[in-house]
C-alpha cells in the first residue's frame, strides 16, 4: 500500500497527447504522493509494456484509435495477477461501465469530471483496494492450507464479542467431543498450564499491538484424561480500516511428540548413541568440574583413565561391525559395573572409553588409579560370548592424574598420550603419564618427518633373509625386509612401519621395496647366483591393497624386472584380508592371475586364519614367531605347530616356520614335519652385497646342508647370518 511519500508508477495509455498532458500535470502537483508517469499513446505498444509488469496502476483510455481500451485490459491481462486498471473515457456510458467492471477494472473516469484530487484518490483506492484483493487471496489460500492440515484444530476469534469458534478437531486434541463448539476464551485458556499461561498472553498482546507479524506460542494444554499436552498455537488477527484487531483465527497443533523429540536430542547430543555412556561433551563438563572442585578443596584429587580396545579394528575387520558394536556395549557394561557410583565412565568414540574418578586422596592419587586400572583389566579378561563367539580382549591404559593448573582438556591429552605409551608397550598395560611422554611424542613427529624424506627419496633400504630347507638347508627362497637409511639414528621395521602405515607412507615404501627386491632376485639369477626356483617374498600392508591399482603395480614391477610372476610371492596378514573379505577375495584372483603367490603371514595370531585359508588363494603358511619361541617351554606351542603343519600339507601349501633362534627350537619343528624355515640361526636379514657372498661361497654347491650333529663350532667371519648358537647347528661353508 503506497504510503504518503510513496512513489507510484503509473501507466497512462493515451492515443491523445493533448489529453496525456493534462493528466499528467494533474498528478505532478500531488503532495500525498509521488508519481511516475509513463506514456503509450497506441495499443500494440501498451500491450508491451503492460507485459513488463513494471507499473502500480495503469491509467487507460476507452478510446486507443482503432482499438478500445477494454479490448487492451482483456487481452494484457488475460492470464496473469495486475495492478490496477482504471478506464478513463470521454462519455459516461453504463454499458462500458459495467463491461469495464466485469474485466476487472477498479474504476471508470470520466475525463471531464477529473481533477488533481479525484484521480490522485481514485489511484491510491485502486491500488489499495487491489492490495486487499490479493491479500484476501493468499488469506484464503492459508485457511485452506490450514484446514486441510486435518490435525490442526482450528480457532477463530472475536475479539469484541470473545467469542470463539472452535474447530472439531481443536476439541479431538484436548480430548473432548468431536464437535465444532462456539464458546468464550475461557474455554482455551482456564486449560492452560499455569506456567505457560503468561507466556500465551505476552505473545498474543505482542501480535495484537502489531509487534509481531503473527502469534506464535507454544504452551501445554490439559488434555481431558488429565495430562498436559504440548500445544502449539499460530493466529494472525484481522484488523479494522483503523488498524485496531477485531478477530484472529489460527490452528492449534499437539507437538507433545515433537516436544519429546527436542529433549531427546538434547540427551543424545550428550550420550553415546551405541552405549548409552556420557560422550566427550558430557565427559569433559565432568572433568572440568571435577578439576574446579580440586581447586577449592585441596584434599580431593581425581584421576583420568583413557581406555583403547587393544587390536579392535581385528574384531571389525574379522567378523562385522555388528559384532564389534555388540563388543563395545558389552565392554561399557564391564567397566561401568567396576565403577563407584560418583565415577563417570564415557565413550569417546570407536574403541576409547574414558574413566573419571573422583574424589581420590589429593596427596596421593595414583595407587587408587592404578587399582582401578587392575580391576577394570581383571573384569574385561573374561571372554565375551557375542553372535556364539567368543572374544577375548584386552586394553590399553593410560592414566592421567590432573595436576594444579592442568586444564580439562590438557588432562584428557595426557591421558591419551600415556595409553600410547601403554601400547607400545605391549598390549594390556597402562601407563601413568610423565612429562618424559611429551618428548616421545615429539620424536614420533621427527621420526615421521624422516621417514617421510627416506621414502620419498628412495633412501629406505632392502635387506634379505633366507628361507631355508630345514632338511638341506639348500636356499628356498628370501624374504625382503625394508630397512632404515643407513647412517640416520636407528629405528626398526617394528617402529617405521607401523608409523608408515598411520600415515599413509605405506604405499610408496611397499611399492619401493617391491621393485628394489625383483630387481635384485633378477640380478641374482642372471649372474646365476640363485637357482630359478628360488622365490621371493615382500611383504604387503593391508593399505596398499586398497591401493585400485595395486595388481597393476605388481604386474608392472615383474615384467620390468623380467621375472616370472611365479617366483614372487606376497607376504599378507589374515588381519588386512579378512577386513574386506570380499574386495579382498577379488584383489587377490587379481594378483594370483599374473602368477604371483601369496603368504599367509603370521599365521594363527588373528581370529580367522582358517578362514582366511578358505577364502583366499594362498601359496603358504608362515607360523609365526611366538609360536616357535614357545616350543619346548612348558605348555609349549607343540600342538599348534604340528596342526598348522597338517593343515597347510593337507592343502597342498607350503608351511614355514619365522624366527628358528635355537638347535632345539629346529629339532622340533623338523620333528613336527616342518620343512621350511627362517631365522637367526640360519641367516640373519643382510643387505644385497652380504647375501651375494654367501650365495658365492655356495657355489657350487658348497653348502652340503645342515649339520646334525656335534662337529666343529664355525663362526662365520663378518658374514650376515651370525648364528645365534654356533655350537651345533651351522652351515658348513
Ligand atoms: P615379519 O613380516 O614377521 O618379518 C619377520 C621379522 O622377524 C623381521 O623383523 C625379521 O628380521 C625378524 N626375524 C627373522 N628371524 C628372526 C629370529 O630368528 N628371531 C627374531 N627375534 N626375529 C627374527 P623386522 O625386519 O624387524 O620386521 C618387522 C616387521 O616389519 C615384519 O615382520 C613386517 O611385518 C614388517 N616389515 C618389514 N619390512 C616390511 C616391508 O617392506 N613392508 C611391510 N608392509 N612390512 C614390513
Ligand atoms: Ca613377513
Ligand atoms: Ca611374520
Amino acid at each position: 500500500m503506497p504510503s504518503r511519500q510513496e512513489r507510484i508508477r503509473v501507466l497512462l495509455v493515451e492515443d491523445d497527447e493533448d489529453d496525456y498532458t493534462i493528466t499528467k500535470d494533474m498528478l505532478a502537483g500531488q503532495d500525498r504522493a509521488r508519481f511516475e508517469v509513463e506514456w503509450c499513446s497506441d495499443f500494440e505498444d501498451a500491450l508491451a509494456t503492460i507485459g513488463e509488469e513494471r507499473h502500480d496502476v495503469y491509467l487507460v483510455d476507452y478510446r486507443l484509435g482503432s482499438h478500445t481500451g477494454l479490448e487492451l485490459v482483456r487481452e494484457a491481462f488475460a492470464f496473469r495477477s495486475r495492478a490496477p486498471v482504471l478506464i478513463l473515457t470521454g462519455q459516461s456510458d453504463f454499458e462500458i461501465d459495467l463491461e469495464a467492471s466485469a474485466l476487472g477494472a477498479t474504476d471508470f473516469l470520466l475525463k471531464q469530471e477529473l481533477n488533481p484530487y479525484a484521480l490522485e484518490r481514485s489511484i491510491r483506492y485502486a491500488i489499495r483496494h487491489q492490495q486487499a484483493l490479493s491479500d484476501l487471496a493468499v488469506s484464503e489460500e492459508r485457511y485452506a492450507l490450514a484446514a486441510c492440515a486435518v490435525n490442526d484444530g482450528i480457532w477463530d476469534w472475536d475479539l469484541l464479542s470473545d467469542r470463539v469458534y472452535y474447530s472439531p478437531r481443536w476439541g479431538v486434541l484436548l480430548g473432548l467431543s468431536e464437535t465444532a463448539r462456539e464458546e468464550d476464551s475461557s474455554a482455551w485458556f482456564d486449560r492452560v498450564h499455569v506456567d505457560d499461561l503468561r507466556g500465551l498472553q505476552v505473545a498474543i498482546e505482542a501480535h495484537l499491538s502489531d509487534r509481531t507479524s503473527l502469534l506464535q506460542s507454544k504452551h501445554r494444554i490439559l488434555h481431558q484424561d488429565g495430562s498436559f499436552r504440548w500445544m502449539l498455537a499460530r493466529g494472525m488477527a484481522v484488523r479494522d480500516s483503523a488498524g485496531k484487531p477485531v478477530r484472529m483465527a489460527g490452528s492449534l497443533s499437539d507437538i507433545t511428540v515433537a516436544r519429546l523429540t527436542e529433549h531427546r536430542l538434547q540427551y543424545d547430543a550428550l550420550h553415546d548413541s551405541l552405549t548409552g555412556l556420557p560422550n566427550r561433551a558430557l565427559f569433559m563438563d565432568r572433568l572440568e568440574r571435577a578439576i574446579e572442585r580440586g581447586k577449592r578443596d585441596k584434599d580431593k584429587g581425581c584421576a583420568l583413565l583413557f581406555l583403547d580396545v587393544d587390536r579392535f579394528k581385528l574384531v571389525n575387520d574379522t567378523f562385522s561391525h555388528s559384532v564389534g558394536d555388540e563388543l563395545l556395549i558389552a565392554i561399557a557394561h564391564r567397566i561401568g559395573r567396576e565403577l563407584r557410583p560418583g565415577d563417570t565412565v564415557a565413550r569417546l568414540g570407536g574403541d576409547e572409553f574414558t574413566v573419571l574418578l573422583d574424589d581420590l586422596p589429593a596427596a596421593a592419587p595414583e595407587t587408587p588409579a592404578v587399582e582401578v586400572v587392575d580391576r577394570l583389566h581383571k573384569a574385561l579378561e573374561h571372554p565375551f560370548e557375542i553372535d556364539g563367539r567368543r572374544l577375548f580382549v584386552t586394553c590399553s591404559t593410560g592414566i592421567a592424574l590432573p595436576a594444579n593448573g592442568t586444564t580439562a582438556s590438557e588432562a584428557l591429552r595426557n591421558a591419551d598420550i600415556a595409553m600410547y605409551e601403554a601400547k607400545h608397550g605391549g598390549r594390556a598395560r597402562h601407563a601413568v603419564f610423565d612429562g618424559g611422554m611429551h618428548r616421545r611424542i615429539a620424536d614420533r613427529l621427527t621420526h615421521h618427518n624422516a621417514l617421510r624424506e627416506a621414502v620419498e627419496r628412495s633412501l629406505i633400504g632392502v635387506h634379505y633373509q633366507p628361507v631355508v630347507e630345514l632338511d638341506t638347508g639348500r636356499i628356498h627362497g628370501f624374504e625382503a625386509l625394508a630397512r632404515w637409511p643407513e647412517g640416520w639414528d636407528s629405528l626398526d621395521p617394528s617402529q617405521f612401519i607401523p608409523l608408515a602405515e598411520e600415515t599413509g607412507l605405506i604405499t610408496l615404501l611397499g611399492r619401493h621395496v617391491l621393485r628394489v627386491a625383483l630387481t635384485t632376485l633378477a640380478s641374482w639369477r642372471q649372474a646365476g647366483l640363485v637357482a630359478d626356483d628360488v622365490r621371493m617374498s615382500v611383504n604387503v600392508s593391508g593399505a596398499q591393497l586398497d591401493e585400485p591399482n595395486f595388481p597393476d603395480e605388481i604386474l608392472e614391477a615383474i615384467s620390468s624386472a623380467g621375472l616370472p610372476g611365479g617366483v614372487v610371492r606376497l607376504e599378507i596378514t589374515e588381519g588386512s584380508l579378512m577386513r574386506e573379505p570380499d574386495r579382498m577375495s577379488r584383489v587377490a584372483s587379481e594378483v594370483c592371475a599374473t602368477g604371483v603367490g601369496l603368504e599367509l603371514d603370521d599365521f594363527g595370531t588373528g581370529y580367522s586364519s582358517l578362514a582366511a585359508l578358505h577364502r583366499f588363494p594362498v601359496n603358504a603358511l608362515k607360523i609365526d614367531q611366538g609360536f616357535v619361541a614357545g616350543l619346548g617351554a612348558l605348555g609349549g606351542s607343540e600342538a599348534i605347530i604340528r596342526s598348522t603343519v597338517a593343515l597347510g600339507h593337507s592343502l597342498g601349501l607350503d608351511v614355514i616356520a619365522e624366527g628358528i633362534e635355537t638347535e632345539n627350537q629346529l629339532r622340533i619343528l623338523r620333528e613336527l614335519g616342518c620343512t621350511l624355515g627362517q631365522g637367526f640361526l640360519f641367516f640373519r636379514p643382510a643387505p644385497v652385497k652380504q647375501v651375494e657372498d654367501i650365495l658365492r661361497s655356495q657355489l657350487p654347491n658348497k653348502w652340503k646342508g645342515l649339520r646334525s650333529r656335534g662337529g666343529r663350532s664355525i663362526s662365520w667371519p663378518e658374514g650376515p647370518g651370525t648364528p645365534v648358537d654356533t655350537a651345533t647347528a651351522v652351515p658348513s661353508r
